[in-house]
Protein backbone atom coordinates (compact mmCIF):
# COMPACT_ATOMS: atom_id res chain seq x y z
CA UNK A 1 0.00 0.00 0.00
CA UNK A 2 1.48 3.57 -1.18
CA UNK A 3 1.20 6.38 1.22
CA UNK A 4 -1.48 7.31 -0.62
CA UNK A 5 -3.85 4.48 -0.64
CA UNK A 6 -7.17 4.70 0.55
CA UNK A 7 -8.45 1.04 1.37
CA UNK A 8 -10.14 0.08 4.32
CA UNK A 9 -9.36 -3.83 4.77
CA UNK A 10 -12.36 -4.10 7.49
CA UNK A 11 -15.12 -2.57 5.51
CA UNK A 12 -13.80 -2.98 1.54
CA UNK A 13 -15.21 -6.14 0.67
CA UNK A 14 -17.45 -5.80 -2.17
CA UNK A 15 -16.60 -2.44 -2.85
CA UNK A 16 -15.23 -3.28 -6.07
CA UNK A 17 -12.76 -1.05 -8.33
CA UNK A 18 -15.41 1.16 -9.74
CA UNK A 19 -15.47 3.00 -6.14
CA UNK A 20 -11.50 3.22 -6.70
CA UNK A 21 -9.03 6.50 -8.00
CA UNK A 22 -5.39 6.67 -7.83
CA UNK A 23 -5.72 4.06 -4.87
CA UNK A 24 -7.99 5.51 -3.30
CA UNK A 25 -11.71 3.94 -2.40
CA UNK A 26 -14.28 6.41 -2.10
CA UNK A 27 -16.86 4.08 -0.42
CA UNK A 28 -14.22 3.15 2.23
CA UNK A 29 -13.49 6.83 2.87
CA UNK A 30 -16.78 7.35 3.38
CA UNK A 31 -17.73 4.34 5.62
CA UNK A 32 -14.71 4.90 7.90
CA UNK A 33 -15.34 8.08 9.14
CA UNK A 34 -18.41 6.88 11.38
CA UNK A 35 -16.41 4.35 12.73
CA UNK A 36 -15.29 4.03 16.00
CA UNK A 37 -13.12 1.32 15.17
CA UNK A 38 -10.77 3.50 12.71
CA UNK A 39 -7.94 5.59 14.02
CA UNK A 40 -7.73 9.40 14.24
CA UNK A 41 -4.73 8.89 11.93
CA UNK A 42 -6.29 6.87 9.43
CA UNK A 43 -9.56 9.15 9.00
CA UNK A 44 -7.01 12.40 8.93
CA UNK A 45 -4.84 10.76 6.34
CA UNK A 46 -8.33 9.76 4.36
CA UNK A 47 -8.93 13.50 4.44
CA UNK A 48 -5.68 14.84 3.26
CA UNK A 49 -5.74 11.78 0.38
CA UNK A 50 -9.67 13.63 -0.27
CA UNK A 51 -7.78 16.65 -0.36
CA UNK A 52 -4.91 16.02 -2.69
CA UNK A 53 -6.80 13.98 -5.80
CA UNK A 54 -9.55 15.82 -7.56
CA UNK A 55 -10.50 12.34 -9.10
CA UNK A 56 -11.53 11.28 -5.79
CA UNK A 57 -13.52 14.38 -4.80
CA UNK A 58 -15.31 14.03 -8.41
CA UNK A 59 -16.17 10.47 -7.95
CA UNK A 60 -17.78 11.83 -4.34
CA UNK A 61 -20.01 14.48 -5.83
CA UNK A 62 -21.34 12.57 -9.21
CA UNK A 63 -24.55 11.47 -7.50
CA UNK A 64 -26.62 13.65 -4.87
CA UNK A 65 -26.83 10.69 -2.45
CA UNK A 66 -23.37 9.78 -2.31
CA UNK A 67 -22.12 13.59 -2.14
CA UNK A 68 -25.09 14.35 0.93
CA UNK A 69 -23.56 10.91 2.71
CA UNK A 70 -20.07 12.37 2.51
CA UNK A 71 -21.00 15.57 3.98
CA UNK A 72 -23.26 14.52 6.58
CA UNK A 73 -20.23 12.15 8.20
CA UNK A 74 -18.32 15.10 7.48
CA UNK A 75 -20.58 16.89 9.96
CA UNK A 76 -21.00 13.74 12.50
CA UNK A 77 -17.48 13.96 12.59
CA UNK A 78 -17.04 18.01 13.26
CA UNK A 79 -19.59 17.04 16.44
CA UNK A 80 -17.74 14.21 17.61
CA UNK A 81 -14.35 14.16 16.84
CA UNK A 82 -11.98 15.45 19.46
CA UNK A 83 -8.65 15.11 18.39
CA UNK A 84 -7.80 18.81 16.89
CA UNK A 85 -5.74 17.69 13.85
CA UNK A 86 -9.28 15.95 12.30
CA UNK A 87 -11.01 18.29 13.50
CA UNK A 88 -8.98 20.78 11.29
CA UNK A 89 -8.47 18.46 8.76
CA UNK A 90 -12.84 17.76 8.39
CA UNK A 91 -12.98 21.97 8.52
CA UNK A 92 -10.57 22.08 5.34
CA UNK A 93 -12.42 19.05 3.36
CA UNK A 94 -15.96 20.84 3.73
CA UNK A 95 -14.46 24.20 2.87
CA UNK A 96 -13.41 22.56 0.12
CA UNK A 97 -16.64 21.20 -1.02
CA UNK A 98 -18.28 24.23 -0.76
CA UNK A 99 -15.57 25.89 -3.32
CA UNK A 100 -15.67 22.49 -5.82
CA UNK A 101 -19.82 23.02 -5.48
CA UNK A 102 -20.26 27.17 -5.61
CA UNK A 103 -23.90 26.02 -5.24
CA UNK A 104 -26.39 28.03 -2.49
CA UNK A 105 -28.94 25.30 -2.11
CA UNK A 106 -25.91 23.17 -0.94
CA UNK A 107 -24.91 26.02 1.95
CA UNK A 108 -28.16 25.99 2.51
CA UNK A 109 -28.17 22.34 3.45
CA UNK A 110 -25.14 22.56 5.29
CA UNK A 111 -26.53 25.53 7.37
CA UNK A 112 -29.36 23.57 8.53
CA UNK A 113 -27.62 20.31 9.36
CA UNK A 114 -25.58 22.60 11.91
CA UNK A 115 -28.40 23.82 12.98
CA UNK A 116 -30.58 21.28 13.55
CA UNK A 117 -27.27 19.72 15.82
CA UNK A 118 -27.24 22.53 17.56
CA UNK A 119 -31.03 22.72 18.96
CA UNK A 120 -31.09 18.90 18.50
CA UNK A 121 -28.92 18.83 21.87
CA UNK A 122 -25.49 19.50 20.63
CA UNK A 123 -23.45 22.60 22.15
CA UNK A 124 -22.53 25.17 19.83
CA UNK A 125 -18.80 23.74 19.94
CA UNK A 126 -16.02 25.73 18.80
CA UNK A 127 -15.13 23.57 16.04
CA UNK A 128 -18.83 23.64 14.24
CA UNK A 129 -18.32 28.00 14.88
CA UNK A 130 -14.84 27.30 13.78
CA UNK A 131 -15.99 26.08 10.50
CA UNK A 132 -18.78 28.80 10.29
CA UNK A 133 -16.48 31.54 10.74
CA UNK A 134 -14.39 30.00 7.91
CA UNK A 135 -17.87 28.93 5.51
CA UNK A 136 -18.34 32.88 6.10
CA UNK A 137 -14.88 34.03 4.82
CA UNK A 138 -15.19 31.47 1.50
CA UNK A 139 -18.56 32.75 1.34
CA UNK A 140 -19.28 36.25 1.70
CA UNK A 141 -22.56 36.54 0.68
CA UNK A 142 -23.51 34.08 3.07
CA UNK A 143 -23.85 36.39 6.03
CA UNK A 144 -26.95 37.98 3.96
CA UNK A 145 -28.35 34.69 4.03
CA UNK A 146 -27.98 34.39 7.59
CA UNK A 147 -29.36 37.72 8.19
CA UNK A 148 -32.61 37.25 6.31
CA UNK A 149 -33.50 33.22 5.95
CA UNK A 150 -31.74 31.32 8.59
CA UNK A 151 -32.14 34.02 11.53
CA UNK A 152 -32.41 30.80 14.14
CA UNK A 153 -28.69 30.23 13.06
CA UNK A 154 -27.72 33.19 13.71
CA UNK A 155 -29.53 33.28 17.13
CA UNK A 156 -27.71 30.23 18.06
CA UNK A 157 -24.44 31.91 17.06
CA UNK A 158 -25.39 34.76 19.36
CA UNK A 159 -26.57 32.79 22.02
CA UNK A 160 -22.97 30.88 22.67
CA UNK A 161 -22.00 34.39 23.68
CA UNK A 162 -23.15 33.27 27.39
CA UNK A 163 -21.38 29.93 27.54
CA UNK A 164 -18.50 29.91 29.94
CA UNK A 165 -15.68 28.69 27.28
CA UNK A 166 -13.86 32.09 26.17
CA UNK A 167 -12.74 30.26 23.29
CA UNK A 168 -16.05 29.36 21.88
CA UNK A 169 -16.87 33.31 22.29
CA UNK A 170 -14.17 34.76 20.85
CA UNK A 171 -15.28 32.28 17.88
CA UNK A 172 -18.71 34.00 17.74
CA UNK A 173 -17.03 37.21 17.89
CA UNK A 174 -15.32 36.43 14.11
CA UNK A 175 -18.99 35.54 13.06
CA UNK A 176 -20.39 38.66 14.02
CA UNK A 177 -17.57 40.53 12.53
CA UNK A 178 -18.37 38.52 9.27
CA UNK A 179 -21.70 39.77 9.61
CA UNK A 180 -20.74 43.40 10.02
CA UNK A 181 -18.48 43.44 7.43
CA UNK A 182 -21.40 43.20 5.05
CA UNK A 183 -23.63 45.78 4.84
CA UNK A 184 -26.20 44.00 3.01
CA UNK A 185 -26.47 41.51 5.93
CA UNK A 186 -26.56 44.64 8.26
CA UNK A 187 -29.45 45.77 6.19
CA UNK A 188 -31.45 42.86 6.82
CA UNK A 189 -30.84 42.29 10.21
CA UNK A 190 -34.11 43.23 12.53
CA UNK A 191 -34.07 45.48 15.08
CA UNK A 192 -34.55 42.73 17.76
CA UNK A 193 -31.78 40.78 17.33
CA UNK A 194 -29.27 43.69 16.72
CA UNK A 195 -30.23 45.37 20.26
CA UNK A 196 -29.88 41.77 21.49
CA UNK A 197 -26.35 41.47 20.05
CA UNK A 198 -25.81 45.22 21.90
CA UNK A 199 -26.58 43.62 25.06
CA UNK A 200 -24.61 40.52 24.68
CA UNK A 201 -21.01 42.27 23.16
CA UNK A 202 -21.09 44.55 26.60
CA UNK A 203 -22.23 41.86 28.83
CA UNK A 204 -19.09 39.77 27.39
CA UNK A 205 -17.17 43.00 27.70
CA UNK A 206 -18.07 43.53 30.98
CA UNK A 207 -17.77 40.15 32.40
CA UNK A 208 -14.04 38.97 30.46
CA UNK A 209 -10.12 39.51 31.53
CA UNK A 210 -8.90 38.18 28.49
CA UNK A 211 -7.30 40.50 25.94
CA UNK A 212 -8.34 38.01 23.08
CA UNK A 213 -11.99 38.25 24.06
CA UNK A 214 -11.92 42.01 24.71
CA UNK A 215 -9.83 42.73 21.39
CA UNK A 216 -12.19 40.23 19.03
CA UNK A 217 -15.44 41.80 21.25
CA UNK A 218 -14.62 45.31 20.58
CA UNK A 219 -13.48 44.41 16.79
CA UNK A 220 -17.32 43.98 16.39
CA UNK A 221 -18.12 46.66 18.43
CA UNK A 222 -15.92 49.02 16.15
CA UNK A 223 -17.92 47.21 12.38
CA UNK A 224 -21.23 47.81 14.23
CA UNK A 225 -20.26 51.84 14.91
CA UNK A 226 -20.34 52.34 11.22
CA UNK A 227 -24.43 52.38 11.46
CA UNK A 228 -25.59 55.60 13.59
CA UNK A 229 -28.68 54.22 14.93
CA UNK A 230 -26.83 50.79 16.36
CA UNK A 231 -24.13 53.68 17.71
CA UNK A 232 -27.46 55.42 19.60
CA UNK A 233 -28.27 51.99 20.75
CA UNK A 234 -24.66 50.85 22.36
CA UNK A 235 -24.40 54.27 24.07
CA UNK A 236 -28.08 54.15 25.65
CA UNK A 237 -27.41 50.81 27.28
CA UNK A 238 -26.69 52.16 31.14
CA UNK A 239 -26.66 49.20 33.64
CA UNK A 240 -28.02 46.50 32.71
CA UNK A 241 -32.01 47.92 34.26
CA UNK A 242 -34.45 45.24 33.87
CA UNK A 243 -32.31 43.07 31.50
CA UNK A 244 -31.47 39.82 33.20
CA UNK A 245 -27.94 40.66 32.15
CA UNK A 246 -25.44 42.46 34.23
CA UNK A 247 -23.06 44.73 31.69
CA UNK A 248 -21.47 48.21 32.22
CA UNK A 249 -22.42 50.96 29.95
CA UNK A 250 -19.77 51.19 26.66
CA UNK A 251 -18.56 54.73 27.75
CA UNK A 252 -17.34 53.25 30.81
CA UNK A 253 -15.64 50.20 28.88
CA UNK A 254 -14.19 51.81 26.53
CA UNK A 255 -12.22 54.43 29.55
CA UNK A 256 -11.07 51.73 31.51
CA UNK A 257 -9.90 49.39 28.72
CA UNK A 258 -8.33 53.30 27.82
CA UNK A 259 -6.32 53.25 31.40
CA UNK A 260 -4.85 50.01 30.95
CA UNK A 261 -1.56 48.98 31.12
CA UNK A 262 -1.47 47.19 27.59
CA UNK A 263 -1.04 48.49 24.41
CA UNK A 264 -3.33 46.85 22.43
CA UNK A 265 -6.05 47.42 24.70
CA UNK A 266 -5.60 50.96 24.76
CA UNK A 267 -5.46 51.03 20.89
CA UNK A 268 -8.59 49.05 19.83
CA UNK A 269 -10.61 51.18 22.78
CA UNK A 270 -9.19 54.76 21.13
CA UNK A 271 -10.32 53.20 17.27
CA UNK A 272 -13.65 52.34 19.21
CA UNK A 273 -14.00 55.71 20.76
CA UNK A 274 -12.89 57.31 17.56
CA UNK A 275 -15.86 55.30 15.63
CA UNK A 276 -18.38 56.74 18.21
CA UNK A 277 -17.86 60.29 17.98
CA UNK A 278 -17.64 60.82 14.93
CA UNK A 279 -21.49 60.62 14.65
CA UNK A 280 -22.10 62.91 17.35
CA UNK A 281 -18.74 64.69 18.84
CA UNK A 282 -20.73 66.71 21.79
CA UNK A 283 -23.23 64.76 22.68
CA UNK A 284 -21.43 61.76 22.82
CA UNK A 285 -17.75 63.26 24.36
CA UNK A 286 -20.22 64.06 26.96
CA UNK A 287 -21.27 60.50 28.04
CA UNK A 288 -17.40 59.78 28.05
CA UNK A 289 -16.23 62.29 30.11
CA UNK A 290 -19.47 61.71 32.72
CA UNK A 291 -18.28 57.42 32.58
CA UNK A 292 -17.11 57.04 36.20
CA UNK A 293 -17.94 53.99 38.42
CA UNK A 294 -19.50 55.07 41.89
CA UNK A 295 -16.98 56.34 44.26
CA UNK A 296 -14.49 55.82 41.43
CA UNK A 297 -12.88 58.80 39.54
CA UNK A 298 -10.78 57.40 36.20
CA UNK A 299 -9.86 60.48 35.35
ZN1 LIG B 1 -13.56 0.25 -0.17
Amino acid sequence: MSSLDVICEKIHNGHGPRWERGGICVACVVEMMDRSDVSVVRKRAALVSVMRVDAVRELLYCEEERRVNFISSLLRTLFSAVDSSLLDQTIQVLLQVTLDIPNQAFLLFILDQIHSRWTDGQKVSLSSLTFLGKLLDAHPALSQTLTSSRLCVLECVCSALLVSDEEVKVSVCYVLFRIWSFSAAVQMLPDTLRQRMCVLLLHTLSNTHTTALTVNCLGVVKQMCQYSDVVCVLMNLNDGGENPLSYQPLPLILKKLLLSAQDSLQVVSVRCVCAVLIHAPLRFSSSFIQADLPGETLI
